[in-house]
């Protein structure tokens, strides 16, 4: 079942759009602040927010920048009463897929929300795609096979190690943080915590490095995470 979060601090309207949403089929949690709204979407995972800008507390853009960092392929419809162009482009800038001005008619909000939920479940991954072979200085890098080749010997690294290299090599030469990296390859596995990126990278200095303790090709940024030396 489709699951939808309205966070809304006005309640006959969060109500009103709740029972019509559940009357289309979705499942449907209402947050009355910003921060249940963010409470709630790690519990409910939902498929869609919708979100009202003016917001006791925390505000919309607010909610919206913490949802965006934690979920970036959530699609999110911005409700507001400003209808000022400022606001609507500082909400496109921030990461909502859709903008609906108040007052606005239930149906067009209905229309809306299906129409993004159909753009984004068509929509192709937006990462980036590293190269299938790699060469890190005189080591060679098969990513699809997942096998290494380092002074003639060959060795295989383990999904996730391969998983971790592909996201350094998609971002080669700038530094990437754990929690960057936590995200792309563990996904939002609760389970797992920096410290298993840093196991991982242990990891593939091992098998990449000639000298695993003096790294040439990933490299430690100080407090932030690593970075992929290509050359
Ligand atoms: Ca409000």
């Amino acid at each position: 079942m489709t699951r939808i979060l309205v966070v809304e601090d006005e309640r006959d309207l969060a109500l009103g759009v709740r029972a019509n949403l559940e009357i289309e089929g979705y499942e449907v949690t209402v947050a009355y602040s910003g921060e249940e709204g963010i409470a709630s979407a790690a519990v409910t995972r939902p498929d869609l927010a919708i979100l009202d800008l003016m917001l006791p507390a925390m505000n919309g853009y607010e909610v919206l920048e913490a949802l965006r960092e934690r979920y970036p392929e959530l699609p999110v419809i911005i409700l507001s009463a400003r209808a000022e162009e400022t606001d609507r482009v500082r909400g496109f800038r921030t990461g909502a897929d859709d903008y609906v001005t108040k007052p606005f008619g239930v149906m067009e909000l209905m229309l809306r929300v299906k129409a993004l939920l159909r753009r984004t479940a068509s929509a192709p991954p937006s990462a980036p795609q590293p190269p299938a072979r790699v060469r890190l200085g005189t080591v060679e890098i098969d990513l699809q096979n997942r096998n290494v080749i380092r002074n003639g010997a060959e060795t295989s690294l383990s999904p996730k190690a391969t998983d971790l290299l592909a996201a350094l090599v998609a971002k080669a030469g700038k530094a990437v943080s754990r929690h960057d990296l936590l995200r792309d390859v563990w996904g939002y596995d609760a389970s797992v915590t920096t410290r298993t990126v840093d196991a991982h990278v242990a990891e593939l200095r091992r098998k990449i490095e000639d000298d695993p303790a003096n790294p040439q090709h990933i490299l430690t940024v100080w407090k932030t995470g690593y970075r992929l030396r290509s050359r």
